[in-house]
């Protein structure tokens, strides 16, 4: 097999081009490195086309205090990045913070939702702003709401993006900074050798001094290749999207949003289903339905497009960052979320990786912290 030097040797090799291969490459390239992002392309399980577009950090990170200060600086970080996407690629990624509502259908559910709030809060050392709302109280807020929600949790720090713009954008970004991608071509092998590693595709070979996994679901299998774990499953999300409708949401709901464009996009289940990208209509119909108690208005929206996506999840739901020990130079990034955390895997993880630059708790996210990275897990009851 022929070795495929583009441009020589790379400094860094990026497995993934979805959202977060996509966004570490970007950071990578920002530090004046050689990159070459490598994908699969079209066979892709494709969570970084098929997501809800929330940049949220409500109610993340309960007992791991290190992601949520990670979310909390990912979020904190949206607005410069999006400005920096725009600036250097006239991509608007719709950016739009305005804090979100998490609704509730029971007062029990409130009462759940208060409580895991406060730990966030405690764990946070109280500096966590939070509401817990009544009806009336979100009614106020939001006079569209339907009587059967019981209350809200609101967080000022959340709020949503058009993760197809935030894809695009950096794209462009590794365009215009003379980053490599290949599409269309699996990795199959990587082989470490003597000053870096050599990563084998089914059309070529390329080499480079550093390859970080990001290749979603693809990673459980790659990073044994370089002496890491990836412990990653599918879970599906099906979400559905209406026609365009005049404004009547200005907040993003962890299940129901309405884009820039006027569309309503609601969401998402949590399904262990494997690899099955399929859509089905008893799921469908409960985010329907569940869409239409929270705004009784989109009872008379016409629904026009339904999909699914495979979310890449860990044991634990807290992301996987590591360097691996066996074969230094190689990283594996695995996470959910990789929306919110594009900034941080822009800026602040590619500098981990290529500077040996301090990211403070990088070691939470280990993948040494699960006992058993073999071990069988599910996020669905
Ligand atoms: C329904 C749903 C809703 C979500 N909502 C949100 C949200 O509101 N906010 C948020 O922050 N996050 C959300 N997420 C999560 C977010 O979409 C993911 O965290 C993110 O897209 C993961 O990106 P990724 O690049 O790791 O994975 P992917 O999008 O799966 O991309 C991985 C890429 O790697 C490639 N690949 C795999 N194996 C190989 C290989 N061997 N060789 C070469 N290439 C390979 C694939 O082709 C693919 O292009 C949601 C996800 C889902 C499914």
């Amino acid at each position: 097999m022929e070795t495929h030097h583009l441009a020589g040797f790379y400094d860094a090799i990026v497995v993934g081009g979805g959202l977060v291969g996509s966004a570490v490459a970007y950071g990578i390239a920002r530090e004046g490195a050689r990159v070459l992002v490598i994908d699969e392309g079209d066979d892709a399980f494709g969570a970084s086309v098929g997501n809800f577009g929330l940049v949220w950090v409500q109610g993340k990170g309960i007992g791991q205090p290190a992601y949520t200060a990670w979310t909390r600086e990912s979020a904190a970080l949206w607005p410069s990045f999006a400005d920096a996407l725009r600036d250097e690629t006239g991509v608007d990624t719709q950016l739009l913070q305005p804090g979100g509502f998490d609704l509730c259908f029971s007062d029990d559910e409130l009462e759940e939702r208060e409580k895991q709030l406060l730990q966030l809060s405690n764990e946070a050392g109280g500096d966590y702003a939070f509401e817990v709302l009544s009806h009336a109280d979100l009614k106020a807020r939001i006079p569209q709401i339907g009587e059967s929600v019981a209350g809200a949790t609101y967080t000022p720090m959340d709020g949503h993006v058009n993760p197809l713009k935030l894809l695009l954008g950096l794209r462009r970004c590794l365009a215009n900074r003379n980053a490599h991608l290949v599409n269309s071509e699996r990795v199959a092998r990587i082989d470490s050798q003597p000053g870096g590693f050599v990563v084998h595709g089914q059309r070529g070979r390329w080499s480079s001094a550093r390859v970080v996994l990001a290749a979603g679901l693809g990673n459980k299998d790659l990073a044994p290749m370089v002496g890491l774990q990836a412990p990653v499953v599918p879970i599906r999300g099906q979400v559905l999207i209406s026609e365009r409708v005049a404004t009547f949401l200005r907040f993003p709901t962890a299940t129901v949003r309405q884009t820039a464009e006027g569309t309503v996009q609601l969401g998402d289940s949590l399904e262990d289903v494997g690899f099955d990208k399929g859509v089905t209509t008893d799921v469908l119909s409960e985010i329907a339905m569940r869409g239409v108690k929270a705004f009784p208005l989109l009872r008379d929206v016409r629904l026009v497009r339904a999909w699914s996506a495979l979310r890449v999840m860990t044991p634990d739901g807290f992301p996987i960052y590591q360097e691996s020990a066996i074969c230094p130079g190689a990283f594996s990034v695995s996470c959910h979320s990789g929306v919110t955390l594009a900034p941080v895997h822009a800026l602040r993880l590619a500098r981990w990786i290529t500077c040996d630059c301090v990211v403070p708790s990088i070691q939470a996210f280990s993948a040494d912290r699960f006992r058993n990275p073999y071990e069988s897990f599910s996020h669905v009851d």
